[in-house]
């Protein structure tokens, strides 16, 4: 049988056009299952990077909207239309949502791109698939998560119960807009909370359509609510807010940080982090096939722009294979990755989110320059591609660890490449960083494959591959990468509570 995503996939350049050239979209907040304004009705552009053209105006939300829609998500809670659901009720729903992501996936691809200028290849492939997935995936696990009684004095019974928080706050970045928003919303929602959803300001349209469809799915209103705006507005006044329980947050470590401060000013609300990284990639001399090694390092970090939380930003490559390992790394990156119209079905590498992201990369190449990086490819802005945010991708080889590309997270297409010894001094340096959310080794040698397993300060390891992963790997971070776990089972414990229940027996 052929799916959506094949179907869709069979599209060229002009197809997509077509489609877009028709395709009609709202922006808006979407609060108790009804679309609105900002109550000051303050609006902000919204622009497609790959053009630099205005497509849309999204709601400018301030702490009004929020209390309008967190005393919304706190009556549906209250009312127990979907807290108290019976469980295969709402997992039902939840199926039924995961079938309609599936079969919006046009629309979802054309929103995603057209705010952050993503190829629309990777949105079929990865970003709407694994979307349905996160709500298939916690949907399952709706009845099957039991309570316990524990083994204590015959004169009680004392059972745990697992409950959901109540009124829950996501934050979430613009660089999976779809994606990251379907890996909180998952366990949030089908744990039973009610939930508020603040996207990304560069990318605020595939949320609104993600809330109608959960009411098209049999969600009660109020449940899933979205409220557009700025970081430092609607964002703040989210995390701030009195009658919030939990902020689920994924973003810079920067923002991050401020999430536990809100918490402390406000309620001592719970707060889970996903932030950045700056994940080394580490080949040994005894890697089985550098052909594999070098194409999953390509892949590492030029997917997605390199605006990925777990980009393989740092190349630690045992000295021995080094000047090979650049030479091919280059002629397979050249190749695979040469920026484009990101609705061209053959593009790998789109735009930057925004000008303003494509000006932060291009900071950080002239740092590598004056800091004396030696640039192999890439460093510039596309020739033909000047009317968008586009950076070609760009490798710096024999970069000191205590360089600015070796230490921050760029989040775009810079690779650091850096001469190392062996494992112990791979590690060495992988470890000496804030970040600590992914790394990956090369070798054979399984003595050193298990030894860098044990020992790299990484919540996400990869041992001869890169990027692989379903949603039963815990995802996320050690040290400022971030304190929580998406996408596995843990993740529902991040989204629910225990209650203690001692009954005396015996009068
Ligand atoms: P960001 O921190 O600037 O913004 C993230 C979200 O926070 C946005 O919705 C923004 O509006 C909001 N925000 C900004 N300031 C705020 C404030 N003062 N109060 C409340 N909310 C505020 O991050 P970004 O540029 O959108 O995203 C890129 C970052 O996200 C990178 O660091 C990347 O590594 C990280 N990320 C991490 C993961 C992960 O799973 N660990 C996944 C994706 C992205």
């Amino acid at each position: 049988m052929t799916t959506i995503y094949q179907t869709l996939a069979q599209r060229s350049a002009a197809d997509w056009q077509q489609r877009l050239s028709q395709f009609e979209y709202r922006i808006a907040n979407f609060i108790d299952g009804e679309h609105c304004p900002a109550l000051s009705g303050e609006t902000f552009e919204v622009v497609n990077p790959a053009t630099g053209n205005v497509h849309g105006t999204a709601p400018r939300s301030g702490a009004a909207d929020v209390d309008v829609a967190v005393n919304s998500a706190r009556r549906a809670f209250k009312s127990g239309s979907w807290s108290r659901l019976a469980p295969r009720d709402r997992m039902a729903v939840l199926y039924r949502f995961a079938q309609l992501i599936e079969e919006h996936a046009e629309a979802f691809a054309m929103l995603d791109v057209l705010d952050m200028g993503k190829p629309i290849t990777d949105m079929l492939e990865v970003d709407v698939p694994y979307s349905a997935l996160s709500f298939q995936f916690f949907a399952e696990t709706i009845d099957k998560l039991e309570g316990s009684v524990t083994n204590t004095t015959p004169e009680a019974l004392h059972y745990i119960l697992r409950q959901p928080l109540g009124v829950v706050g996501l934050i979430v970045p613009w660089n999976y807009p779809l994606l990251m928003a379907a890996w909180k919303l998952g366990p949030a929602l089908s744990m039973g909370n009610s939930v508020v959803l603040k996207p990304a300001e560069q990318s605020p349209s595939s949320a609104v359509l993600l809330a109608q469809l959960f009411i098209q799915a049999g969600g009660p209103a109020g449940v899933f609510n979205v409220v557009q705006g700025l970081g430092y507005e609607a964002g703040e006044a989210l995390a701030l807010h009195m009658n919030v329980d939990k902020i689920g947050f994924t973003g810079s470590v920067e923002v991050g940080k401020k999430m536990f401060i809100y918490a402390g000013q406000s309620n001592m609300k719970r707060v889970t982090t996903e932030c950045g990284g700056k994940s080394p990639q580490i080949i040994l001399a005894d890697v089985a096939d550098l052909d594999r090694a070098v194409s999953y390092a390509v892949n590492g970090i030029y997917a997605n722009q390199g605006e990925v939380c777990n980009a393989g930003s740092r190349l630690l490559v045992q000295d021995s294979l080094y000047d090979e390992f650049i030479e091919r790394f280059t002629t397979v990156a050249q190749a695979r990755y040469l920026p484009g119209d990101p609705f061209d079905p053959s593009t790998r590498m789109g735009s930057m989110v925004s000008f303003q992201q494509q000006k932060r990369v291009l900071g950080y190449i002239d740092k590598a320059n004056a800091e004396g990086g030696r640039l192999v490819f890439g460093g510039g802005v596309p020739k033909g591609l000047e009317h968008g945010a586009f950076v070609s991708p760009t490798l710096y080889a024999d970069v000191a660890p205590e360089m600015t590309l070796a230490r921050e997270e760029v989040f775009g297409p810079v690779a650091a490449a850096i001469r190392v010894q062996g494992l112990e001094h791979a590690l060495q340096i992988a470890n000496d960083s804030i970040y600590g959310l992914a790394a990956s080794v090369w070798t054979q040698n399984i003595d050193k494959a298990l030894t860098f397993a044990r020992d790299v300060e990484a919540g996400i390891v990869w041992v001869n591959c890169f990027d692989h992963g379903d949603m039963t790997q815990p995802w996320g971070g050690f040290k400022q990468s971030g304190n929580g776990r998406d996408r596995c089972l843990e993740a529902l414990t991040q989204y629910s509570q225990t209650k203690s229940v001692w009954v005396h027996l015996g009068g």
